[in-house]
């Protein structure tokens, strides 16, 4: 994913001017907002386009080599652009991979490293001062629609999966304080945001480093008790109210199926947390999940699963998988597809094995061979896409709340149509639901109901209903 800042108009006229290109997940994405952020506090404008920025910061992933190669080609675009490159994320953890590849770069710093990133810019395109600098404070930058925004709740990992290097990359886990992140999501709520999308690298584990420490929330009268605990977090979110005063929207992603995820189903069924959880399986087969070495990695997951579907039906499972992985043999391969078939998930999505430089996994035994893991890919979305057809095909005739994420332009015939997600699908990585003939006060971020007529292997189409 690459995210280009918009405009942010200005009032210092003559104020210096940051490109940013922000690629990878959505937590890097949080690193630029909070990044460009703190530029602005110090007086610099956004510029949203190369020609027009003093010095371009290009925000990088490192995580597989296929990510590394697009950021190098990333700065390369910026440095034929614009020529004044600054490079921070986790691909700057590779200072001297970059300089080889593009010896003009100005500074190379890592992930999180805010108050360096902050300095190069200082260094390289000193902050205009003058009588005119506005020095009223003015909301965060947001590289996502004013409507969701993602909110990251900690930092780093204590697991060490054999197939991982972002413990080396982010550290342990660090949580932030409950305070903290429910007075972000109450300000991010408060200026139009309708769905909160909860990110970490563990989010099952938020608090376990601070030992679930206790933080009065909020503040006043109501202050109550609050723990750093993925339920009581989830719990407060629902608590919050939109500008319509509704619950936004709040899907939990990167949850592990610690015991303790049984207790957020009820509060979907409560509807204080949209139903649908990210929990990244990435394998089924007991000898897979030991050498990926995965964090709770129990063989209950499937009664679970049906347990929660008996307390909340309409909960959306999304997963990913990884096929390939070093010594994965037919059987166990054979055993995934089984237990996909068991499981019954909505969403899914599936990655070839690729070696990621520094990981483990890079000297197990028995390497899968590239076109045996495109076969298993092959067969392995056949089966998965099967799966969501038939989920989304008992979806036509029910009416479903839907977040609208774009409005069309009238076509010849002046209809208009309209795209958005319903509770199952978080924005980029799930499907989406198609609307026909909307009205043309229908805006973004408005949720309405749908009435579902048609669907295919991945989306769902239908009007708004009466
Ligand atoms: S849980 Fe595993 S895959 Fe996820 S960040 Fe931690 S080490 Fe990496």
């Amino acid at each position: 994913m690459s995210t280009e800042a918009t405009t942010h108009p200005t009032r210092v006229a003559d104020a210096k001017k940051v490109g940013m290109v922000s690629l990878g997940c959505p937590k890097a994405l949080v690193d630029s907002e909070r990044i460009l952020t703190r530029l602005r506090a110090d007086g610099y404008a956004m510029s949203p386009d190369y020609a027009g920025a003093d010095v371009v910061l290009v925000n990088t992933c490192g995580f597989l080599d296929s990510a590394k190669e697009e950021s190098l080609a990333a700065i390369g675009e910026a440095i034929s652009e614009n020529g004044r490159v600054i490079v921070t994320g986790c691909m700057g953890e590779e200072a001297d991979a970059i300089r080889a590849a593009h010896p003009q770069v100005l500074a190379v710093t890592g992930a999180h490293q805010y108050e360096q990133v902050v300095e190069a810019v200082h260094e390289h395109a000193p902050p205009s001062q003058g009588p005119y600098v506005d020095l009223i404070p003015q909301p965060d930058i947001k590289l996502t629609p004013r409507h969701y925004s993602y909110l990251k709740i900690s930092e780093g990992c204590n697991h060490s999966c054999s197939f991982c290097i972002i413990p080396d990359l982010r550290g342990k886990l660090a949580s932030r304080r409950i305070d903290a992140v429910l007075r972000e999501a109450e300000k991010l709520v408060a200026a139009g945001t309708k769905e909160l999308l909860v990110i970490s690298q563990d989010t099952s584990a938020y608090g376990v480093d601070t030992k679930h420490e206790m933080r009065q929330w909020p503040k006043g009268p109501n202050a109550r008790e609050v723990r750093a605990h993925m339920t009581d977090m989830a719990r407060e979110l629902g608590q919050l109210r939109t500008s319509d005063d509704k619950a936004p929207w709040v899907r939990l992603h990167y949850v592990y199926p610690y015991p303790h995820v049984d207790r957020v189903i009820p509060l979907m069924a409560e509807g204080l947390l949209t139903p649908y959880l990210d929990i990244p399986f990435q394998h089924a087969a007991p000898s897979v999940l030991k050498s990926m070495r995965r964090p709770a990695n129990e063989a209950k997951v499937l009664e679970r699963l049906k347990k929660w579907r008996d307390i909340c039906p309409d909960i959306a499972i999304r997963s990913s998988f990884v096929v390939g992985f070093p010594g994965e043999t037919e059987e166990d391969f054979r055993y995934l597809l089984g237990w996909l078939e068991d499981a019954q998930l909505d969403r899914v999505g599936a990655f070839r094995f690729e070696p990621v430089e520094g990981a483990r996994a890079n000297d197990l035994p028995d390497p899968v061979p590239e076109e045996l893991k495109e076969e298993r890919y092959a067969r392995l979305m056949e089966v998965t896409e099967r799966i969501s057809s038939a989920k989304l095909e008992a979806k036509v005739g029910r009416t479903l709340p839907v977040i609208i994420d774009e409005v069309g332009e009238p076509d010849e015939d002046g209809d208009i149509g309209a795209t958005g997600r319903s509770q199952a699908d978080a924005p980029e990585i799930d499907g989406a639901v198609y609307l026909r003939n909307v009205p043309e006060t229908l805006q973004s971020g408005d949720i309405v109901d749908v009435s579902i007529e048609d669907a295919d292997a991945h989306d769902l189409f239908g009007v708004i209903s009466d």
